[in-house]
């Protein structure tokens, strides 16, 4: 099919959706707010890890003007394990300027959302077709697939243009009713059928008489994208450092990777179990050889979006506290509660920490 045929996709696909599609929380009692924090939580992030988070999240924060209230640290420990914490730092503030501006009532003109931080053109659409049923379409990778198949487009799509084009093409069919059923039944057929790595359930598909690609066999030469960057490669030597029963932290720096979360102590390049203590002297003079016992280490990677971490982590038993550097020592069990600690460093410190006997006072 051409791309300027998809008029006859609508009806196929809401039919196909008001009967098969997934129970969802997000889907039941409809609300900006509602929609708003699933799409944001499911940037990047599979639908059954968001799951629980969703729920725990609209338990603490039901409204805009809780979320505009919330506690800092509350509100990274409730995102802690989801990744991409600007976008928990972005809901804050816009729900703050939410409250502010539009006196807590979500904005409904589509360029009033797309104004609010952290929200960009698929978000925007995905909040103003589901929520208020304008006539907005929310183009996000699932929908890419699903509409370059169709029509065996072979144009890059990370391309702005072409995604404006998509975008433009599916406003012009967008239903008088149901709008924001045909939003959600798009990204529904990306996510359950025409599924990206491997081959799509063309037999289950209710448009599989329309596609091209079906016809022609062509479903995995499609969507086509234009190779990424190789990420950047970062070695860092990562410390789980040990007092009695407390852990060493400080905060990171404002900018940059996590910027402004909880870390573990830690020093750019590998190190050796020898050069370990005496690089740390060199900064730290009290960290001298004697008074630190490295107990284990192992190495670790964490992947971020253009960059990897290669680590070394060193479980550290030391002799004292030292509060040089911006450590502060915080118990195993704040650890568990109430301090954020992004996934990077955390797999380092659930992976390293049961090789000691728990401290008993
Ligand atoms: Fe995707 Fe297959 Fe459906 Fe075409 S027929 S849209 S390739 S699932």
């Amino acid at each position: 099919m051409q791309i300027n045929q998809l008029n006859q996709i609508v009806t196929p696909l809401l039919e196909w959706y008001h009967a098969n599609k997934r129970k969802l929380p997000w889907r039941e009692d409809i609300s900006p707010y509602r929609v708003w924090i699933s799409e944001i939580m499911l940037q990047q992030t599979r639908v059954e890890a968001v799951l629980p988070y969703y729920e725990r999240f609209m338990e603490h924060y039901p409204s805009v003007a809780a979320l505009a209230a919330c506690d800092d640290e509350e509100l990274m420990k409730l995102w802690e394990g989801l990744g991409y914490y600007s976008r928990a730092k972005n809901l804050k503030k816009a729900a703050q300027l939410i409250c502010t501006q539009y006196h807590g009532e979500f904005p409904e003109r589509f360029e009033d959302i797309l104004a609010l931080p952290g929200i960009g053109a698929y978000t925007a659409g995905a909040i103003s077709s589901i929520a208020f049923e304008q006539a907005h379409a929310a183009v996000d990778g699932n929908v890419l697939r699903v509409i370059t198949r169709l029509t065996e487009n072979s144009q890059d799509i990370t391309d702005a243009g072409f995604r404006r084009q998509i975008t433009e093409e599916l406003e012009k069919v967008c239903p008088v009713q149901g709008r924001g059923d045909f939003t959600q039944s798009l990204m529904e057929l990306g996510a359950v059928v025409c599924v990206p790595n491997g081959m799509p359930k063309c037999k289950e598909c209710p448009l599989n008489a329309l596609c091209s690609a079906f016809r022609n066999g062509t479903q995995l030469q499609y969507p086509v994208k234009k190779p990424k960057a190789p990420r950047k490669i970062e070695e860092k030597t990562v410390l789980v450092l040990r007092y009695r029963d407390r852990i060493a932290v400080r905060k990171r720096k404002k900018k940059g990777v996590l910027s402004g979360m909880w870390e573990l102590p830690n020093l750019d390049g590998f190190f050796t179990e020898e050069l370990l203590p005496r690089q740390l002297a060199e900064t730290k003079p009290e960290f001298t050889a004697d008074k630190l016992h490295i107990v284990r280490k192992e190495r670790f990677k964490h992947i971020f979006t253009h960059i990897e971490w290669h680590m070394e982590g060193f479980l550290i038993a030391c002799d004292a506290e030292y509060h040089d550097d911006g450590l502060i020592w915080v118990t195993q069990e704040q650890l568990a509660s109430g301090i954020a600690l992004p996934t990077a460093f955390r797999k380092v410190y659930d992976k390293l920490l049961p090789s000691m006997t728990p401290w008993q006072d």
